[in-house]
């Protein structure tokens, strides 16, 4: 039974996310989505706001599993059972980035856990969260990037 960990902020959680986890499904046996949180960095939702929305998105579906921690996402790993991290390319800059994270990763699990890079989309690579509300911030539509519960749970926020 493979289990991955797929760690990020996912303040909000877009189509982006939802598409690296799809691919991971398609992979492996169960996919940990870890939001990953600094209770000093400011955010549009609370830590359980993230998780009850994506729950929410994944409730018919029984790989996805959805924990939180505000630790080294190596400890999670390793403490989840989880085989490997699973993360998601859009650009160059994010390769550059992720290949020093997937090196200390490897060193600081003796070797136990790998990083595996899934590529995002072409059309959802310029997808992140904050691109997402800046966007709404500027009163646009964000239908392309967001489901229906994330974007309304978003206009609440913002109270459009
Ligand atoms: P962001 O705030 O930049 O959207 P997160 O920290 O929530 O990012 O991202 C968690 C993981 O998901 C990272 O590996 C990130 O590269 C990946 N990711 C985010 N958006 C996308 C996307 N549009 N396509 C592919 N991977 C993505």
């Amino acid at each position: 039974m493979i289990k991955v960990l797929y760690p990020g902020s996912f303040d909000p959680i877009t189509y982006g996310h939802m598409n690296i986890i799809e691919q991971a499904c398609n992979l492996f046996d169960e996919v940990v989505v870890a939001i990953m949180y600094n209770s000093k960095k400011t955010s549009m939702f609370s830590v359980n706001e993230r998780i009850s929305l994506i729950e929410d998105l994944y409730k018919d579906n029984p790989k996805v599993k959805v924990v939180s921690d505000t630790g080294a996402t190596i400890d999670l790993a390793l403490k989840c059972g989880c085989n490997a991290i699973v993360r998601g390319l859009r650009t160059l800059s994010d390769f550059e980035y992720e290949i020093q994270m997937s090196q200390i990763n490897k060193q600081l699990s003796q070797n136990k856990v790998n990083t595996i890079s899934l590529f995002a989309e072409s059309n959802l690579e310029n997808v992140s969260s904050s691109m997402v509300k800046e966007i709404l911030s500027l009163n646009k539509d964000i239908s392309n990037y967001v489901p229906e519960i994330v974007k309304k749970a978003m206009m609440q926020k913002l109270m459009i």
